[in-house]
């Protein structure tokens, strides 16, 4: 239960936990799904709904009382919904709770391949999955051997991110916030290189390290200081990707950017985009990257936790780096 608005970081103290006894069955008159969740997804959009949102937005906020909602993987128990059936396994919008009354099942996605982990409908064949895809190849218009930055590179969406790059033929670098997320950057994902952003004095000197010729791609997770120093290192007719700015998700003032300029100067497309306008491609993204999971041409790294109270902290630890690869809670596992 998500306790009251919030002012910065969150903590897990922001939620409680509650037992109630429920039917198992979708009431009469509702054309709502009853799902038994199973894993649910850990996702930094979720801190944006924990504050009071001001002005038009694609979000609405947590009701301070309300159980939280987010990304999940479930199991349809009952429905009254015509496109849903009793043992139905689904992905999209649910309760972090044990059992959910989803009331609108039209945003639920219907599970057809179980022959990779299910956990991976929270991960790289669900939200993170469509927005790495997404931002990537029709944001990006990547060629082959472009020059490619990716920042938050070993969370849910960059891993995928710089795995895309690498498949195209790209030159990829990723940044990240300890060795060991550096080291898998490079030994687990391909990378070419990659820096640890906390380490380093001078972000444009880390850059220019690894990008004499400058920058072509630079897909965003973080904002802030990291963009900042990247505009001063992309080459003519680049392409940045706006995906997010984790960075500034819960600073009481943002920090500015200084080198806007660059865009003006080096011809830049800067260009933001939020996932829910893709999901009508979820089937031709599927059709892309189901092949390359099978064939184990792409890895996905999962940061694994069980149960709704670890699941807190789990959601908490997004936003000082905790988690190595997509953060998973585990409710269930059928
Ligand atoms: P991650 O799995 O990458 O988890 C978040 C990571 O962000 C942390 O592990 C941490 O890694 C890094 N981070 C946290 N605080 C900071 C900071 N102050 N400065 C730099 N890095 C920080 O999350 P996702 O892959 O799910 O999301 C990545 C980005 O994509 C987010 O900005 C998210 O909001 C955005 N997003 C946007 C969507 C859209 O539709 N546009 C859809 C989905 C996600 P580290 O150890 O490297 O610091």
């Amino acid at each position: 239960i998500f306790r009251d608005y919030i002012e910065n970081y969150p903590k897990e103290s922001d939620f409680n936990i509650r037992e109630k006894t429920i039917h198992l069955e979708v009431p009469k008159d509702s054309n709502g799904v009853l799902v038994k969740n199973l894993y649910l997804s850990c996702d930094p959009y979720m801190c944006i709904l924990m504050k009071k949102i001001k002005g038009p937005s694609v979000f609405t906020s947590y009701t301070p009382g309300s159980v939280t909602t987010g990304y999940g993987v479930a199991k349809v128990l009952d429905s009254g919904h015509p496109n849903f059936k009793k043992g139905d396994l689904v992905w999209g919008t649910t309760g972090w709770e044990e059992y959910s009354l989803v009331t609108k099942p039209e945003d639920l996605f219907k599970i057809d391949h179980t022959d990779v982990p299910l956990s991976y409908y929270t991960g790289i064949l669900g939200m993170p999955g469509i927005t790495a895809y997404a931002g990537f190849y029709e944001i990006c218009a990547p060629k082959q051997g472009e020059c490619v930055f990716v920042s938050a590179a070993a969370g849910a969406v960059g891993q995928l991110v710089g795995q895309f790059a690498k498949l195209m033929g790209c030159y990829v670098v990723g940044s990240a916030g300890s060795q060991e997320k550096v080291d898998l950057l490079k030994n687990k994902f391909g990378f070419d290189a990659a820096f640890n952003y906390k380490e380093e004095h001078d972000l444009d000197v880390a850059l220019k390290r690894c990008f004499p010729e400058g920058i072509d791609i630079y897909f965003d997770n973080v904002g802030g200081k990291m963009l900042d120093a990247v505009l001063l290192n992309m080459r003519n007719h680049s392409r940045i990707a706006l995906c997010g700015m984790i960075s500034q998700y819960n600073l009481e003032q943002p920090e500015g950017v200084n080198n806007l300029m660059n865009l003006v100067y080096k011809r830049v497309r800067m260009e933001g985009f939020v996932v829910f306008d893709y999901y009508p491609l979820y089937a031709k993204f599927l059709d892309a990257v189901l092949p390359y999971i099978r064939e184990e041409k792409i890895v996905y790294v999962e940061d694994v936790v069980e149960g709704l109270e670890s699941g807190l902290a789990a959601l908490v630890g997004l936003f000082n780096g905790h988690n190595i690869g997509k953060q998973v809670v585990v409710i269930a596992r059928d």
